[in-house]
């Protein structure tokens, strides 16, 4: 490959963990094409909008998006669009946004820097051709774009290079896609079946991150749990082999599917001293008939199951979870039977969202006769509920020294330090802003002195601070 010159690109991320996840192997793969992060698009030589569909209205969002930045972008650069909006919309999305100059799905996200060159060499053979709109570099006209979006899927996961943002806690990808049909969810169209890494090389990853100094990571999926069923092997195994690697102190996983996780799993997480207590086990809704027409495969019943047989083994783990209210055509009664499943459960957080039809998927052809009004009502209510029993929850930490991972200063108020206990709960700890860096990264001793729903305050234990 000729010399390159060193450029600069931006990121903006949507979505969940697995799009901040693709944005770090996009920062890695462009490393090796000489592009380095940049904090602001305004000076970016390439701005990438990584999409999420799970968003309403996410088409015409990633529209308004790029018309924002191409009034701001720096002459010569190009502006991208990749994830699951760009797997969904597919071509039709440059014919209608013609400032976008790279298009690239999520089935074919390895082949960014390929891509990117292209379109660098389109760009410029259109500067060298002297037309004047390429010149201004502004303004409606018809600039080369480059869209490749992949229906099918790779044969073979292709292995690409990571450049991660966090330095104490790492995301690993153990498994794309997703079986199921849940038919409000556009998952399955955007990133395909579901394809598990081998074992043999999510392990190579974690021990080259914990050679690194990462002390905890998180496996993650849309269904960790159904880990391996394509390749012959499960996800208690898998745990079994990362809970080998020295280094590396905390595992944590997301996300689980009540359908497929196992009581042989919730006995791993018990067993094993570095697997942390958390389990974040969407239920989506707490009536059978509702989560029938959701297409989600286990009643409520089942559902209590596991939690029950969790707290059986593991009094103290936390567990959180999601819901969707006002699915179509869901009753008051329904809706109720989903307020006395999370006052049963007493979750530690839960995430709510107001059902909105998402394109392609069969729910959205269905009839909605809940008004908007209606819906707001009941997801205040609920999310009313969800705090009361949170914050009842929290309180067992209340007096108790936690081992809390350090990640930085907190985002609200950056004289104190915010950092995650064994269970996944935020922690913001008061520390003199001149100690700070001596404690980040590493796992401190944390007396917790207030729990509320959503957070836990602390103060670095006396001695030893550090574990
Ligand atoms: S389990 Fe259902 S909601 Fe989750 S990703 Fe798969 S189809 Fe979507």
């Amino acid at each position: 490959m000729k010399q390159r010159t060193k450029k600069k690109v931006y990121i903006e991320t949507l979505g969940c963990q697995m799009n901040m996840a693709d944005s770090e192997r996009m920062f890695g793969m462009l490393e090796e094409i000489e592009y380095y992060p940049t904090e602001s698009m305004l000076d970016a030589d390439l701005s990438i909008l990584n999409t999420c569909s799970i968003r309403e209205h996410a088409a015409a969002k990633t529209g308004s998006y790029v018309g924002k930045w191409d009034k701001q972008r720096k002459p010569g650069s190009l502006i991208a669009v990749t994830g699951c909006v760009a797997q969904q919309e597919g071509e039709k999305l440059v014919k209608d946004i013609r400032t976008v100059d790279l298009l690239i799905g999520t089935h074919n996200l390895h082949r960014l820097p390929d891509l990117v060159i292209e379109a660098e060499n389109l760009h410029e053979e259109a500067i060298a051709n002297g037309s004047k709109e390429a010149k201004l570099n502004k303004g409606i006209y018809k600039r080369p774009q480059v869209a490749e979006i992949w229906e099918e899927l790779p044969e073979l996961i292709p292995e690409t290079p990571v450049s991660r943002k966090t330095k104490h806690f790492a995301w690993v990808n153990i498994i794309y896609g997703c079986n199921y049909k849940c038919t409000y969810c556009i998952v399955p169209k955007t990133r395909g079946d579901q394809r598990s890494r081998s074992i043999a090389e999510v392990k190579q990853e974690i021990k080259g991150l914990a050679a690194e100094g990462y002390k905890e990571i998180v496996l993650l999926g849309q269904n960790v749990d159904g880990y391996g069923m394509d390749i012959g092997t499960n996800f208690a195994t898998l745990l079994r082999e990362v809970h080998e690697v020295a280094g590396i102190e905390r595992i944590k996983f997301l996300t689980s599917h009540p359908c497929d996780m196992t009581y042989e799993l919730i006995e791993t997480v018990a067993e094993l001293p570095k697997l942390a207590k958390y389990f974040h086990i969407p239920i989506q809704a707490g009536n059978d008939e509702v989560l029938k027409r959701m297409a989600r495969r286990y009643t409520f019943k089942r559902y209590m199951e596991l939690i029950n047989y969790i707290r059986k083994l593991m009094p103290d783990a936390s567990i959180t979870g999601d819901i969707i209210v006002g699915f179509p055509g869901e009753t008051h009664k329904q809706f109720m039977d989903s307020v006395k499943a999370v006052e049963t459960i007493g979750y530690d957080a839960c995430n709510t969202a107001v059902y909105s039809p998402r394109p392609f998927t069969p729910a959205a052809t269905w009839e909605d006769p809940i008004s908007a009004e209606e819906k707001n009502e009941r997801i205040r209510f609920i999310n009313s509920v969800i705090t009361e029993t949170a914050e009842k929850q929290a309180q067992r930490f209340l007096g108790t020294v936690q081992d809390v991972l350090i990640e930085g200063p907190s985002a609200r108020n950056p004289a104190r330090l915010m950092g995650r206990i064994f269970t996944n709960k935020t922690v913001n700890i008061d520390c003199d802003p001149e100690e700070h860096d001596q404690y980040i990264g590493k796992i401190c001793k944390v007396e917790i002195t207030k729990a509320n729903a959503w957070a836990l305050r602390g103060q670095l234990a006396k001695t030893p601070a550090l574990v």
